[in-house]
C-alpha cells in the first residue's frame, strides 16, 4: 500500500547496481513521519540481467530480519519501471568511505567492527541464511557508529550444507572452497570475516594482485603476509577464520541442532583472540 508518492525524496546516498539510493521521508497522512532509505532498482536492469530471484530473495530474506546489526526492511513496492526497497537510514554511510579516509583503523576499532558484524552473522546463520557479500561497500554505519550488514542481494538459504556451488560476491572476499567449486556453506561468510578483519587493520586487501587470476590462486593458496605493526593476537584471529578447520566446527555447531546462537559465535570468536584487544 505504498508508493512513491508518500515520500519525500531528498539526496542521493549510493550508487546501486540496479538504480540510485536515496534519502527519503514519509508524507503519507496519518503515518508517522520518519526518515528512511530507498533503494531503487530499474525493472528492465533486472530482467536484463536476469536477476529477478536475487532481488525477491533481498526482500523476502529481510523481511524476516530484526537485529541491531542488521539493516531493516521496513517494506517495499514497485510502479511500472521500478522497485522499491524502504530501508533503515544508517546515518554514518558506508564503512568502506571511513576506511579509505583513514587509510586503516586501529586494532581495537576493527576488532568492535568485527565483533559487531559477527553478532549479525551468528544471528543470519540461525536463519540458515548465508548472506555472500561481506565486505566494506556493503556495512554502514549508524548514528552511533554501530555497523549494520547490507545488501542481502547475494544471500541465499542454506538447507543442506552442500547444495550450493555457484561463486557469489566479490572476488576478493571469496572463499576458496567457491573458487574450487565445492559445496560451501555459513563457513564462506567467516572466510570474509577474515579478510575484512586484513583490509580494516592494514588497509589493504590481503590476495590483492593486479588480475584476477593470481588473486583466485593466492586465495586458494590462503597466502597471507602480514605489514610488521599487525599484533599476533590479530594474525591469530585471521589465520583461523581462513582454517577450514574452524569452517567445519562452526558448521558442524549449527548443524548439530544446536543452534549457533550468537554467544555461541562470540565465544567463538574470544577463543579467535582478536577480541581480547579491544
Ligand atoms: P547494490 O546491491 O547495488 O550493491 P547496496 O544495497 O549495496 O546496492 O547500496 C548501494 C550503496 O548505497 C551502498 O554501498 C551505500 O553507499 C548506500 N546505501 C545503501 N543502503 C543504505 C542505508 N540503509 N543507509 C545509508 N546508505 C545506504
Ligand atoms: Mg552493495
Ligand atoms: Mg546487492
Amino acid at each position: 500500500d505504498w508508493s512513491l508518492k508518500d515520500f519525500d525524496i531528498g539526496r542521493p546516498l549510493g550508487k546501486g547496481h540496479f538504480g540510485k539510493v536515496y534519502l527519503a521521508r514519509v508524507r503519507k497522512p496519518g503515518a508517522e513521519s520518519f526518515v528512511l532509505v530507498l533503494k531503487c532498482l530499474a525493472k528492465d536492469e533486472v530482467a536484463s540481467k536476469g536477476v529477478q530471484t536475487q532481488v525477491r530473495r533481498e526482500i523476502e530474506v529481510m523481511q524476516q530480519l530484526r537485529h541491531p546489526n542488521i539493516i531493516r526492511l521496513y517494506g517495499w513496492f514497485h510502479d511500472s519501471q521500478r522497485i522499491y526497497l524502504m530501508l533503515e537510514y544508517a546515518g554514518q554511510g558506508e564503512l568502506f568511505k571511513h576506511l579509505r579516509k583513514a587509510g586503516r583503523f586501529s586494532e581495537s576499532r576493527s576488532a568492535r567492527y568485527i565483533s559487531q558484524v559477527s553478532d549479525g552473522l551468528a544471528y543470519l546463520h540461525t536463519k540458515n541464511i548465508i548472506h555472500r557479500d561481506i565486505k566494506p561497500e556493503n556495512l554502514l554505519l549508524g548514528m552511533q557508529g554501530e555497523v549494520k550488514v547490507g545488501d542481502f542481494g547475494w544471500s541465499v538459504y542454506a538447507p543442506s550444507e552442500d547444495s550450493q556451488r555457484t561463486i557469489a560476491g566479490t572476488l576478493s572476499y571469496v572463499a576458496p572452497e567457491m573458487i574450487l567449486g565445492q559445496a560451501y556453506g555459513r563457513a564462506v561468510d567467516i572466510w570474509a570475516l577474515g579478510v575484512l578483519t586484513y583490509e580494516l587493520i592494514c588497509g589493504a586487501e590481503p590476495f590483492g594482485a593486479d588480475n584476477p587470476r593470481t588473486v583466485q590462486a593466492r586465495i586458494c593458496r590462503c597466502e597471507l603476509s602480514f605489514p610488521d605493526f599487525v599484533s599476533i593476537n590479530a594474525r591469530s584471529f585471521m589465520h583461523k577464520a581462513k582454517n577450514p578447520a574452524i569452517h567445519l566446527l562452526l558448521v558442524a555447531q549449527s548443524s548439530n541442532s544446536r543452534p549457533l546462537t550468537r554467544l555461541s559465535l562470540s565465544t567463538h570468536l574470544m577463543d579467535l583472540d582478536l577480541l581480547t584487544v579491544i
